[in-house]
């Protein structure tokens, strides 16, 4: 009898043991991706309300002790945002849906990556007004300093009531003192093929697709905030709209980028070529052309941390198109201040060419492209994304796919390599391996 207690008692620490180990795996896979976009703030047990099992336990401890604490519950804020407000400053909240549990909320902050190898540190202690309200925490952390940089945040708690609660961690995510303006170029329709394989691409209607894609990675993946010139098919800047912004006034979508304080301007497009190249139809031409550029302004030119960042696009932009068959080369060639190419039309349309970073230049000497010129003239580095060329079938056909997901990934990741925020220039496989099927 004594013996079969004993082996129940034993499947029973073993079913304990596979119980925690897999609520802990849980919670691994959560962490570093950002919290939802604050719905549902009504419901407590969404966030941070579980049960002692995976709260971190001394090893020492003994099992009987476990089992007794298991009354009790932890209490974690699950639910953080952060938001740039300026160089200098980065604004925390948190849903205030936990105050009767909660009697002191800590504002933890991390510097990424490395820089401050301390670990975390306080960032402020928030009294619990004790009672739930709906009305959000906010802490505003001055940053020590303006140099681009990332940082993780999170919020622990102490419990009010200690005999009931314990207190668990609060989820990190992570946070940047950068803000970029995404300019979706054109607007809907524009750039439209027609004719045999047309696959329904506008360059108008695409270049949306990648930049909500990419805004969503560099706050999610990178934690890197930004502004659109526009959200939807059609764009309204300063009383123009839509073919005013394409043409006349199209040094507007520039000239936004510092309107809404932002560190960078970056125009996302696909390329075309000229009529008839190389002796295809115009919008027939073999995968050979294809090639990302990188177009950066005067202010860009001479910003070596834009270099990078236009580096790191065009290197992980050439691998994609590469490994979707839609490039005949990974190679992309990188820039250096003083080293940068002139763009000509021979080179835009060449066969068989990388990509590389270039500029150009007006009659006027200034840059040549309205977007640019508008962020010139308030001294914000600009780039003009090419992604690939839009007159290939093979692009079209992707972009029906995946194409504007793996480009925006490129994109993410190469800005953040520029930023210093990740160390190699190419993206890890696993996130290039699965091409469109
Ligand atoms: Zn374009």
């Amino acid at each position: 009898m004594r013996k079969i207690l004993r082996m129940f008692f034993v499947l029973l620490l073993m079913l304990a043991f596979f119980l925690i180990m897999s609520f802990r795996s849980g919670d691994r896979r959560e962490r570093g991706s950002v919290a939802g976009s604050g719905s549902a703030m009504g419901d407590i047990s969404q966030y941070g309300i579980t049960h002692t099992e995976d709260a971190e336990q001394p090893e020492e401890e003994g099992q009987a002790m476990e089992a007794e604490k298991d009354m009790r519950t932890a209490v974690s804020v699950e639910n953080i945002e952060t938001f740039r407000v300026s160089r200098e400053q980065i604004r925390i909240s948190w849903p205030d849906s936990q105050d009767s549990l909660v009697r002191e909320y800590i504002v933890m902050r991390q510097d990424f990556p490395g820089r401050n190898p301390g670990g975390w540190q306080v960032v402020e202690r928030v009294q619990s007004r004790g009672e739930s309200t709906g009305e959000a925490y906010t802490v505003t952390d001055q940053l020590e300093t303006r140099e681009p940089g990332q940082y993780a945040y999170r919020v622990d708690v102490e419990v009010a009531d200690e005999a009931m609660y314990t207190a668990a961690s609060g989820r990190e995510i992570l946070a940047s003192n950068v803000k970029i303006c995404i300019d979706p170029g054109h607007y809907a329709g524009v750039n439209a093929i027609e004719g045999p394989d047309a696959y329904g691409y506008a360059e108008g209607d695409f270049t949306l697709k990648i930049a909500r894609e990419l805004a969503r990675l560099l706050k999610e993946e990178y934690g890197v905030d930004s502004c659109m010139t526009r959200e939807s098919k059609s764009i309204t800047l300063g009383g123009y709209t839509d073919v005013e912004l394409d043409s006349r006034h199209i040094v507007l979508r520039g000239e936004y980028a510092a309107r809404e304080d932002c560190d960078l301007f970056l125009s996302i497009h696909t390329n075309a070529n000229e009529e008839g190249a190389n002796g295809y139809d115009t919008s027939m031409q073999p995968v050979s052309i294809n090639k990302s550029l990188l177009i950066v302004n005067e202010t860009a030119r001479k910003s070596d941390l834009v270099l990078e960042i236009c580096n790191g696009v065009g290197t992980n932009l050439s691998l994609v198109n590469y490994r979707m068959g839609l490039s005949t080369g990974s190679r992309f060639d990188t820039a250096a201040r003083g080293s940068i190419r002139q763009w000509t039309k021979e080179y835009n349309d060449s066969l068989d060419t990388p990509g590389t970073v270039v500029y150009r230049k007006g009659n006027s000497g200034d840059d040549y492209y309205g977007v640019l010129r508008g962020a010139a003239s308030t001294d914000t580095p600009g780039v003009i994304i090419e992604h690939g060329l839009h007159t290939i079938p093979e692009v079209r056909k992707a972009a029906q796919e995946d194409l504007a997901v793996k480009w925006a990934e490129a994109d993410a990741y190469g800005i953040a390599y520029g930023l210093g925020f990740v160390q190699e220039i190419t993206m890890p496989d696993r996130e290039i391996s699965e091409t469109g099927e």
